[in-house]
């Protein structure tokens, strides 16, 4: 097959103008064309009034000298190229005799796909999550949305599925990836249920009820290869001797030796990384952001984005990506937005406020979120221990709890008075989406001065990008502390930790990871290395 990337039409095409601009663009008749599959589609809307798709298409043609001619006749064109071989091949199958199973920490994403490739091979991991199986785990979430009551070991951020599992499910990531290791991601979960166009657009999401029931068909087929899931069950000691592991024990007191732990423990597991620190297994502490929750009416990033177009259906409710470098040295970003979803409570200890987002498959709430992040470092904002950053999240997210009313309110203030400096402020036109509920007050109060004052530059600065970005009536909510994880658990070339032999740090908890995709392209990278070692492989 011949690969076309680049492929420019305007956002109204008719059907046919795909075919022409391959025939044209490649110099062959249509019949010459047996027919072609769309690899991606994008879209660039930088002009509103001139919206182009863009596609990648892989081509067949009748006869397979002329592919092969053509490959010639543009091998100086970098958007014609033979197709790539994106299937995936796995490492090495287990042997029947083999007697030891790899224990693997969490069934997030990263765990989840850990764990899925290795039982394809025929390992029959034992997947070991703190939190309930999913069914359960989304009421134990709501329990906590409607009645305020936290449950801290099943909740947004722990049980089946992990953290992305009540999300946007954004399934895009800017990780290099030359094995396509994301094509296996992706297939899985079509295979298991998600609409087939995540394989094509070039920014698919499948929102929270599709993960639900997907996560469930996954974890059956680990179990129908040889796999065990505990859900409810927390690893809470790692045993080492000569610096390699040789088991875990759970909180239920048992003990499962083995010589190979997969650490997906996504970045709130505050008290495991204690754990691990306490037992030597190497750390670091790493940048991180904090920030705010902001929301608009999703009509106004529409408008913003798409002028007239804005309610087309293949552009979608529209997006956004903001960057702003401020005047104290410090940088401001938008993160993790959800267009038409909502703010939601994404605390996992008790006394403690911290704000994510939210939407379904349709994003069709009114509201738009996103973080509006600062970035932060160790060597600046919380040097000298590994662990100081989580002291730091743990510092903010306790303020945000008092500022919103001790109740798990979230502290929340309008952009207007927010950027004006006064404290008592009116809901606007914006509605807040964040449930339990929020306080109207003084959000200054929430962050670090210098995070208040890059926050208050660059909203200001963003309105030159999506007009009506700084209007009043837009809502802050806070606290955004867990952007990503505050400690690096290091790992070596095998992956595994630099000083305990056996221990594969994994996912976003130990630093390699941000986001969904990443995450599981993550987890497979491990489960081959996980192999590579069990077969003794190179
Ligand atoms: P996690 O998903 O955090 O999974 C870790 C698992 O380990 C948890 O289930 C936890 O219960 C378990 N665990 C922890 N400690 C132990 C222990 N000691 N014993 C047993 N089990 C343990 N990313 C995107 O790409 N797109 C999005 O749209 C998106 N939206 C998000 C919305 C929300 C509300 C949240 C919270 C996150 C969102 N993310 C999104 C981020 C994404 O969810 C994470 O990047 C991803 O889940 C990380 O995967 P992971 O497997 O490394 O860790």
């Amino acid at each position: 097959m011949i690969r076309l990337t680049e492929i420019k039409l305007p956002l109204n095409h008719a059907p046919e103008d795909i075919t022409t601009a391959i025939t044209t663009k490649i110099k062959i008749s249509a019949e010459q064309m047996e027919s072609f599959v769309m690899f991606k589609r994008g879209y660039d809307a930088r002009n509103k009034r001139n919206i182009q798709l863009i596609y990648t298409l892989d081509i067949t043609l009748t006869d397979s000298d002329l592919t092969n001619d053509l490959l010639v006749q543009f091998e100086s064109d970098n958007h014609v190229k033979a197709t790539p071989d994106t299937s995936y091949k796995y490492v090495g199958a287990a042997p029947e005799y083999l007697t030891e199973r790899p224990v693997v920490i969490g069934f997030g994403p990263c765990g989840l796909l850990a764990a899925l490739t290795l039982a394809q091979m025929g390992f029959k991991p034992i997947i070991i999550e703190r939190g309930n199986e999913v069914r359960q785990r989304t009421k134990d979430t709501f329990g906590f949305w409607r009645q305020r009551k936290l449950n801290t070991e099943s909740n947004v951020q722990f049980g089946e599925g992990g953290a992305g599992t009540f999300s946007d499910g954004k399934l895009y990531s800017q990780v290099k990836d030359p094995n396509h290791y994301g094509r296996k991601v992706m297939t899985e979960f079509v295979k298991a249920g998600a609409p087939e166009e995540i394989l094509f657009v070039s920014k698919p999401h499948i929102g929270t009820y599709k993960l639900v029931t997907m996560v469930e068909k996954m974890r059956a087929e680990i179990i129908a290869l040889g796999g065990e899931v505990r859900f409810a069950t927390r690893v809470d000691d790692l045993h080492i001797t000569d610096s390699k592991v040789t088991g875990v024990t759970l909180n239920t007191g048992e003990i499962l030796k083995t010589n190979h732990v997969v650490l997906a423990v996504g970045h709130s597991a505050r008290d495991t990384f204690q754990m691990i620190h306490d037992k030597g297994v190497y750390i670091e502490a790493k940048p991180f952001s904090i920030g705010f929750r902001i929301e608009h009416k999703q009509s106004t990033i529409d408008q913003a984005r798409f002028g007239d177009n804005a309610g087309n259906e293949i552009l979608g409710a529209a997006d956004y990506k903001l960057v702003h470098h401020c005047k104290n040295g410090r940088s401001v970003y938008s993160f993790c937005m959800c267009p038409g979803g909502t703010v939601v409570a994404a605390a996992s200890e008790e006394g403690r406020v911290v704000t994510n987002g939210m939407s379904q498959y349709s994003r069709n709430e009114r509201n738009a979120n996103s973080a509006i992040v600062v970035g932060i470092d160790p060597e600046r904002d919380y040097p000298n221990h590994p662990l100081a950053g989580i002291e730091l999240q743990r510092q903010l997210e306790t303020l945000a709890f008092e500022l919103g009313g001790k109740d798990y309110s979230a502290p929340a203030q309008t952009i207007g008075d927010f950027l004006k400096g006064k404290p008592d402020s009116e809901l606007g036109d914006v509605k807040p989406s964040y449930t339990p509920g929020i306080t109207l007050t003084d959000l200054s109060k929430a962050l670090p001065d210098f995070a208040v004052d890059a926050i208050r530059e660059a909203i200001p600065a963003f309105n030159k990008k999506i007009k009506g970005f700084s209007s009043d009536d837009g809502l802050l909510t806070g606290v955004e502390t867990r952007t990503s994880s505050p400690i690096s658990i290091k790992r070596n070339k095998e992956f595994q930790s630099i000083n305990t032999e056996g221990l594969f740090p994994a996912g976003e908890g130990a630093g390699y990871a941000g986001g969904i995709l990443s995450a599981g392209i993550d987890g497979i990278k491990v489960a081959e290395a996980v192999a590579k070692s069990m077969l003794n492989l190179e």
